[in-house]
């Protein structure tokens, strides 16, 4: 199963949400890999380090996964990623290069390839929602969340109708939540008046924990406190497992 995380906005969660659950499907005995086609290389850094990627294996086809634990892996991505928006402009089978390279032998062992993307809808972002069975859109629970949904979903549309009619929407997944205020009930309130059921029904609170698993390159669940956050991304884990079942 292969997923996508994308919003043209920046600082939604994509890659968050992104590490967070994939980490958490490693801890279930799933083999997940981590794809980071984000020319920024957060997801990456969050991780690991290696001068060698998706880039290489685009350009060389040197695929170079590296292992992050026993189940978790990583295909990096990095600045050189801005190269292909360019590179591949005007090639007839510009969409289509990262679908053609999860064809390869070493990509089938994944249970789940999760593949975090840059905030635009340019090259590398459709070159991922073309390689991928389904979508996870993270929005952040402010004000003007939705602003760019509309023209996500456009995309999403003429990529089923052109090159990967098998898409599907997984699922919204509200993050930063903070249920205290008013307002942030009311924005989850219009978040879910605009994609009905498509919204996962367990949201992402704020928390510190985002930002502490990232320095110490773990994920949040192996972090020893105890927090909301972990049952959070615990119960949305279900969720994702059974919607990819559907
Ligand atoms: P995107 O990939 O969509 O640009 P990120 O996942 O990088 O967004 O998140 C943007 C920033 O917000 C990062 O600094 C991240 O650590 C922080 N962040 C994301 N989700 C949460 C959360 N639930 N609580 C607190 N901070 C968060
Ligand atoms: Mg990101």
């Amino acid at each position: 199963m292969k997923i996508v995380f994308s919003n043209q906005k920046g600082g939604v969660g994509k890659t968050t949400s992104c590490r967070e659950l994939g980490i958490s499907l490693s801890l279930q005995g799933k083999k997940v890999l981590l794809v980071d086609t984000d020319p920024q290389g957060n997801l990456s850094k969050s991780l690991a380090y290696n001068e060698t990627g998706l880039y290489d294996a685009l350009t060389d086809g040197m695929v170079i996964i590296e292992p992050i634990s026993e189940t978790l892996s990583l295909l990096s991505g990095d600045i050189r990623l801005s190269l292909l928006e360019k590179n591949l402009l005007g090639e007839i089978d510009a969409y289509q290069q990262l679908s053609e390279l999860f064809e390869l032998d070493c990509f089938q062992k994944f249970d789940f390839i999760l593949i975090d993307t840059p905030p635009s809808l340019g090259i590398l972002t459709l070159n991922a929602l073309v390689a991928s069975d389904a979508l996870v859109i993270p929005v952040s629970c402010r004000m003007y969340s939705l602003q760019g949904t509309n023209d996500l979903m456009n995309t999403v549309s003429k990529v089923r109708k052109n090159l990967n009619p098998d898409l599907k929407l997984l699922g919204v997944l509200i993050n930063a939540f903070d249920r205290v205020p008013v307002i942030m009930r009311e924005i989850k309130e219009e978040i879910e008046k605009a994609f009905g059921e498509a919204v996962f029904s367990q949201v992402i609170s704020k928390s510190v924990r985002v930002e502490e698993a990232i320095a110490g390159k773990k994920g949040i669940l192996e972090l020893s406190t105890r927090d909301r956050i972990k049952e959070e991304i615990q119960f949305l884990t279900m969720e994702l497992i059974s919607r990819s079942r559907l």
